[in-house]
């Protein structure tokens, strides 16, 4: 049997029949499952271009496929390697269903793959258009804080909060439009087969309207968590 091969040692040729193996899942030679190759994405995984505008019906039909072909259940009489393969394969496989699935999710592993941001990253730091507001609202979190604590009037800070509540809420829903509209532009550059310049400055806008939005959705969790 062919040694075996690690996720860091991709294999060119398929390990059972030798051939080249061109298949995401199984080779398209001899039909066994193949290594999963370093550094694939999920969205090759699933077989879609690297693309923000998903139809979840007919991904989660695509899930559900893969799934089935993948399962373990199938490999129950084939060698330790297969089984260990179909393993493999099937938890990249839900790994990716939950992150493409979600739209920010999705977005955030893009700009990953893309070099635009590394896992995990969350911009901190307000956008200096928010700064004024941002203080106002810490101002009055802490006074709430405040009166919560000596027993003082609440209802004056509480109605100030739901109003910096709602404030927030609307900057949220114009960045998402805005982020929806950058997505489109973005499909339709991969579409285009637009130069590497065009498709970095549009990442470039999506990773900063995404931190905008994390930056913002704190805010209102917060905010929600004190008026509770
Ligand atoms: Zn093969």
């Amino acid at each position: 049997m062919a040694e075996p091969y690690t996720i860091t040692n991709p294999p060119l040729v398929c390990w059972s029949c030798h051939d080249r193996t061109l298949g995401t899942h199984f080779c398209s030679s001899c039909g066994k499952l193949v290594q999963l190759r370093g550094g694939i994405d999920y969205f090759t995984l699933f077989e879609m271009p690297r693309k923000l505008w998903v139809e979840l019906p007919a991904l989660e039909k695509k899930f559900l496929q893969l799934s089935w072909k993948l399962h373990p259940d199938n490999f129950v009489s084939a060698s330790e390697q297969e089984r260990e393969l179909s393993l493999q394969h099937s938890s990249e496989l839900n790994d990716a269903y939950r992150t493409l699935r979600d739209p920010v999710a999705r977005l955030e592993y893009l700009l990953g793959i893309e070099g635009m941001r590394k896992e995990g990253e969350h911009k901190q730091q307000a956008p200096p258009e928010l700064l004024e507001e941002v203080f106002e609202l810490n101002e009055s979190l802490e006074e709430l804080r405040e009166a919560k604590a000596s027993g003082g009037d609440l209802a004056g800070l509480q109605t100030r909060l739901q109003a910096a509540e709602k404030s927030f809420q609307a900057q949220l829903g114009e960045v998402d439009a805005r982020l929806q509209s950058a997505a489109r532009e973005w499909d339709a550059a991969f579409d285009a087969k637009a130069d590497e310049g065009a498709r970095k400055k549009l990442l470039s806008r999506m990773n900063e309207l995404l931190n905008r939005r994390s930056y913002i959705r704190n805010l209102v969790t917060n905010v929600q968590k004190e008026l509770q």
